[in-house]
């Protein structure tokens, strides 16, 4: 298998859609992309990926005789004059079912002319997030068939993207990248990781090499935080620098032969996935303890003075100061790598419930310093995964005990059952601290 980098513009819907359109009514295609100086919690690490990676989209379009325009500030400041200014008879956007981007949208429209079409294509998920379901679902055993029922119809070949043959005319301005990066408001301390190389081209190489060497691995490995099991490809995933539906077809190529990893896979990037997108859609409080069940809110509010037994400021936390070796490991893997495994996200959220003051300050240190240091941070399954862990979204109750009350408790004991504790911890040099 060897997939081509021109990808990244051919396996997008709304880009595809919008060349549609543009063909059938003979006009030329723009593509922009609004840069705000910040956003969320994300630093430089986040900023630097994605600029990286929009470049790469830059140098692509300019082959397809499309013209790319990176418009430095709000949808809602930069977007309608360019509208205004070129005469754009429509508009295609991106979706995310997040409260800010969905803000963004909505300040557009209004700032729209009302002759000009916007349509929005949910790009990142295989059956869009609306058709999936028209409500909030209770759990993955409530959504699952509701996905694979429709897969059939969704999750086809992309069509070829070509080269646009109604060219605007005049000579862009080159983009200026620098002013890109001099134009960003966000913290640089962060910086950015060696391993995870932005761009469509080596995101489609990670999934090659996921196919070729951890695909088999998948089913029996991806607790294992010690194994390479899994598809290192939430970065790509996060900023759409590869889509999904794209790793789902070449994975799927391999169903005979590793039938339980193909499984699990489709399990955890389409289910999953859009479970969190689901979450987040039809519920305004997706990042807060209002948005949980009521089970879970009461039970949390029973144990809320229970006595924690160990508390931590986020400062200790951040450092990786605490008195459990595997937890400090955990949290050095996301400070320095950027990603923390899989297995260990889930830990690494309980305990942080387990040792600070509230529910409350659990969830807000938990989605901060998610935020903060993983590439694939600000994203749906962050705000999911930060919910399940700490009040049981998608989850049911659990023998009830202090502090957690019936949420789903996970302990050191149960983590060096499943995989050789000390080796991740030495790999971290991660070591115990008393308070
Ligand atoms: C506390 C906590 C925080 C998390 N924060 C994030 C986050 O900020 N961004 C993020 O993308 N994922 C997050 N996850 C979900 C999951 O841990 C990551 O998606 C996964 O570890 C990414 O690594 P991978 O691509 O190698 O995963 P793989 O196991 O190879 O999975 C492939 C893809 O499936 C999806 N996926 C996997 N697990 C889940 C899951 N539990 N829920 C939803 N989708 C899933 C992701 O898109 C992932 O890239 C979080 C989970 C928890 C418990």
């Amino acid at each position: 298998m060897t997939l081509h980098p021109c990808i990244l513009l051919a396996d997008n819907w709304a880009f595809l859609y919008a060349q549609r359109l543009a063909l059938k009514q003979r006009l030329p295609l723009h593509v922009c992309f609004c840069l705000v100086p910040k956003f969320l919690d994300a630093t430089i690490r986040h900023f630097g990926f994605m600029l990286r990676g929009l470049e790469e989209v830059a140098e692509e379009c300019r082959t397809l005789d499309i013209p790319f325009h990176l418009l430095i500030g709000y949808a809602k400041d930069t977007l309608p004059p360019f509208v205004a200014q070129r005469g754009i008879g429509g508009v295609v956007t991106d979706f995310s079912p997040l409260r800010l981007p969905m803000k963004w949208i909505q300040e557009v429209l209004e700032q729209l002319p009302s002759d000009v079409p916007f349509a929005q294509v949910d790009a990142h998920n295989i059956v869009p997030c609306w058709v999936a379901s028209d409500k909030q679902e209770y759990g993955a055993r409530t959504i699952r068939r509701k996905i694979h029922d429709q897969l059939a119809e969704f999750l086809t070949e992309f069509p070829p993207v070509i080269k646009h043959p109604f060219p605007v005319g005049l000579q862009e301005e080159p983009i200026s990248w620098d002013a890109c990066y001099s134009s960003l408001q966000v913290d640089c301390s962060v910086k950015e990781v060696d391993w995870a190389k932005p761009g469509a081209a080596s995101g489609l190489k990670v999934l090659e090499e996921f196919v070729k060497e951890r695909l088999k691995h998948f089913a029996s490995g991806r607790n294992n935080p010690n194994q390479a099991a899994l598809s290192n490809l939430s970065p790509w995933f996060r900023f759409g620098q590869v889509a999904v539906q794209r790793a789902i077809l070449e994975v799927y190529k391999h169903r005979t032969r590793y039938k339980e990893s193909v499984e699990g896979f489709i399990e955890e990037a389409v289910v999953r996935r859009e479970l969190a997108d689901n979450f987040c859609f039809y519920n305004p409080n997706y990042d807060k303890i209002e948005g949980a069940y009521d089970w879970a809110k009461t039970t949390l509010k029973i144990h809320a003075k229970d006595k924690r037994p160990h508390l931590y400021t986020l400062k200790q936390l951040e450092e990786g100061k605490t008195h459990d070796p595997l937890w400090n490991a955990a949290q050095l893997q996301m400070v320095q790598d950027g990603k923390m495994h899989g297995f260990l996200r889930m830990y690494w959220a309980k305990k942080i419930l387990e040792w600070t003051r509230s529910p409350e300050e659990a969830l807000q240190f938990s989605i901060y310093l998610n935020d903060r240091y993983e590439l694939d941070g600000r994203d749906p399954n962050g705000y999911v995964g930060c919910m399940w862990s700490i009040c049981g979204i998608h989850d049911q109750g659990w023998a009830e005990r202090a502090v957690f009350g019936k949420i789903r408790y996970m302990n050191y004991a149960g983590c060096k059952r499943k995989f050789d504790v000390g080796q991740f911890e030495r790999k971290y040099g991660a070591h115990s601290f008393t308070q």
